[in-house]
């Protein structure tokens, strides 16, 4: 595959990445996409939408997020270089988008899409979600701008996600259990769309990732790119210098997404996605879409997806609810591709390794997702140099994991 000259200016006008995304949708869907599609395309261009943005990411939000020198986990891993006679380790810093509102990046995304809703003069706000967090990111910034919202949760989560379908309820938005197919995520936002087509005049699709039809992938990479944009300058008023690798997990991609996107024309920046290899790859029960999947179409774009041998989508499986999706974003498979970005994969069993080392460590309880990050981090960081300046994601905190976790490790509470 030729390299581009740009990484940076994709996707083109029918929101492919190469040979991946576009749109496929139903007919009827194609006006409502259309209309979405020049509404943020004005909106980018209004210095309005701007200031309202970044009013809200500052004082709403509460950005921009720190980016934080994990010390300690630096020096253990170290430690662990020496003890295989090497003269390495990494100095590992945190992006700490956990410290946001809500508790993840997740908000970042939902922000531009609701003021977006606003502009637009539509009223009622439908999402997706799987493990909640996106749901309650979604209900959440309804609540600050007083909109109607519905979310689509499939049952066996919402049986799974308790607390957060509670938080949603709180905040005033309506959940709907979904009974089709597996009852998980793919299954709420199949019937997302559905509802959407129904209630065109009203209604605004706020999707959770980089995912779904043009111009879906490409809007929320950038609503998420600030995660990159705030990186870049932190790590050039911390350490005069970009940073030589960036890391994070990959569900559908978009905080990786949102890290990456402003250190794609950097060659030198190594960057590595983090895909859930759930009980390991070769058991068939994970959800690493680039790792152990093929392309094909799903939910709108072409992508690489797990799929069985007559082209079902498979399940995906992984410990962490955030990361359990069948996809990827057609950004990611394209990087993938043209080989400007690795993906690699972290099993259950790592991840909850990583969990509990940076939680003692750090003082910080990570998230299941960014876990998986976290544990390819303990991997890579010995085995580099010790000036190599390595950024980690952490897109969220461990709090609503807390309960799983425990019952996990044999502990009650
Ligand atoms: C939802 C979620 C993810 C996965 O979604 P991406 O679109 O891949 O970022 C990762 N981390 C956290 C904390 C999440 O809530």
């Amino acid at each position: 595959m030729n390299t581009p000259n740009s990484f940076r200016t994709g996707p083109d006008e029918n929101g492919h990445f190469g040979m991946f995304g576009g749109r496929f949708v139903a007919e009827t869907l194609m006006p409502l996409i259309l209309d979405l599609e020049k509404a943020y395309q004005d909106a980018k261009a209004d210095p309005a939408y701007k200031a309202e943005m970044d009013a809200g990411l500052k004082h709403y939000v509460g950005r921009p997020s720190p980016l934080y020198f994990a010390e300690r986990l630096t020096e253990h891993l170290r430690g662990v270089a020496a003890a295989e006679g090497r003269d390495g380790g990494a100095k590992i810093y945190f992006k700490r988008e956990e410290l946001n509102h809500t508790g993840s990046h997740k908000v970042n995304n939902v922000l531009g899409q609701i003021l977006l809703a606003r502009r637009m003069g539509k009223p009622r706000i439908i999402a997706e979600t799987g493990a909640g967090q996106h749901g309650v990111a979604t209900a959440t910034l309804c609540a600050r701008y007083g909109l109607k919202c519905v979310v689509y949760m499939g049952a066996l989560d919402v049986s799974r996600q308790a607390p957060n379908v509670f938080r949603m309820k709180m905040l005033g938005a309506e959940v709907v259990p979904v009974q089709a197919g597996a009852r998980t995520l793919k299954d709420a936002m199949n019937e997302a769309l559905r509802d959407w087509v129904t209630n065109v005049h009203d209604t605004f699709y706020c999707i959770g990732t980089v995912a779904g039809p043009h111009p879906y992938p490409a809007m929320v990479r950038d609503f998420q790119s600030i995660i990159g944009h705030e990186t870049r300058a932190q790590m050039l008023e911390q350490e005069g210098r970009l940073p030589d690798s960036l890391i994070a997990c990959i569900g559908g991609g978009s905080n990786a997404m949102g890290l990456f996107h402003p250190f794609l024309d950097d060659p030198h920046v190594k960057i590595w996605g983090v895909e859930a290899a759930g009980h390991g790859i070769p058991s068939g029960q994970h959800a690493a879409s680039l790792t152990g999947g093929r392309p094909g179409v799903l939910h709108g774009n072409r992508t690489y997806l797990l799929m069985d041998d007559d082209g079902q989508i498979a399940e995906a499986h992984s410990i962490s609810a955030g990361l359990d999706y069948p996809g990827i974003g057609p950004e990611h498979s394209w990087l993938h591709d043209t080989g400007r970005a690795s993906y690699i994969s972290a099993t259950d069993e790592e991840a909850l390794a990583a969990f509990q080392l940076v939680s003692r460590l750090e003082g910080i309880i990570p998230a299941l997702e960014p876990a998986h990050a976290l544990a390819k981090v303990v991997e890579l960081a010995p085995t580099l140099p010790k000036d190599h300046l390595m950024v980690v994601n952490l897109s969220g905190r461990g709090d609503k994991d807390i309960p799983q976790v425990a019952e996990i490790l044999g502990t009650r509470i």
